[in-house]
């Protein structure tokens, strides 16, 4: 992959990597954004590309290229902490290999994903060498959670965001990992336009059967009578009340998006989201309240009936009934 074909951030990619080979830039780079939007990729992929040996970078078959892709790269460092947080010794470590020359010429390339995980005393070690590298060492710093940073670690890197990308975008990059256009489209719907989360939805086979026995029960749903019947089918599955209130939450949202006749997310259930009779906002409401009741130790077949009910009083008065003092 060339980093113009980057779906979403080829041109953004392009102008910072000109400006890299210009010296335009400081020498740090945070790439921030939600999990599975594509900024470990892409700064792997500009790591790449600034080792690379051919004109079009990166090309992925010169030899400094097939390095840096089976990790043997000797100039290129990667940091990806396995524990809680990333000490202090390992930074000084890193530090230490960074005062000897590249082995290849060119420069040190630092890679630190999850920074957020550096301890605030390897942060400060590492402070130092992001103001003055020793060499013409490039860092990458990758994080979903840039709070966890000092604001001097940030203050010293130029700030890549990332979002997650539009469906469309979305689809079409599954497509070009070879996932059939229709099944594209849901998994991208299903994700709300995250390549990560779609393809982890797109290898957990369970995760579909789930779905629809959830979207099943919503939409049996009728009056107090239906309640047991339609709660019946959810109540019995230990440990996956989280799975089936996050599939009710983008339900919500999408039924609160088609009943505000916007466009939703999960675009190949429009029909289904319109037949739907479930109020959206009370049943985003009733799914912040069970997973507050959980969390208050309310079992799960309570806490989906106690839901349920405050949904088809909503449907009768129009206005929900849910008490957030409970
Ligand atoms: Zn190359």
């Amino acid at each position: 992959m060339k980093l113009s074909e980057f779906v979403g951030y080829g041109d953004k990619m392009e102008q910072l990597m000109r400006s890299v080979q210009a010296g335009r830039i400081v020498h740090a780079l945070l790439f921030v954004g939600p999990h599975g939007s594509g900024k470990r990729t892409m700064a792997r992929l500009f790591a790449q590309a600034m080792v690379c040996s051919a004109a079009q970078k990166p090309c992925g078959v010169c030899p400094a290229c097939k390095r840096f892709l089976n990790g043997t790269h000797p100039d290129v460092k990667v940091l990806r902490p396995e524990k809680k947080t990333l000490g202090v010794e390992e930074i000084r470590d890193l530090i230490d290999a960074l005062a000897l020359r590249p082995y290849e010429g060119g420069r040190h390339i630092v890679m630190i994903e999850q920074a957020e995980k550096m301890s605030p005393s390897a942060q400060n070690a590492l402070l130092k060498t992001l103001e003055s590298p020793s060499g013409d060492a490039m860092f990458f710093l990758i994080t979903d959670a840039p709070g966890g940073l000092l604001s001097t670690i940030v203050s010293r890197c130029q700030t890549v965001r990332f979002g997650d990308l539009s469906v469309e975008d979305c689809a079409g990059v599954l497509v070009s990992r070879g996932i059939e256009p229709g099944r594209a489209a849901q998994l991208a719907g299903m994700a709300q336009g995250s390549v990560g989360r779609a393809l982890e939805i797109d290898a957990d086979g369970d995760y579909l059967a789930l779905r629809e026995r959830v979207i099943a029960s919503l939409e049996a749903l009728k009056d107090a009578a239906s309640v047991a019947g339609a709660a019946a089918g959810l109540e019995e599955d230990k440990g996956l009340e989280g799975s089936m209130l996050d599939i009710m939450e983008l339900w919500a949202r999408d039924l609160m998006a088609v009943q505000s006749g916007a466009k939703p997310y999960q675009s190949a259930d429009a029909e289904r989201l319109a037949r739907c009779k479930i109020d959206g906002k009370a049943l985003l409401k009733g799914v912040l309240l069970a997973r507050m009741q959980l969390g208050s130790n309310v079992s799960w077949p309570n806490a989906l009936e106690n839901m349920y009910f405050n949904l088809i009083d909503t449907g009768k008065t129009g206005r929900t009934k849910l008490s957030w003092q409970r």
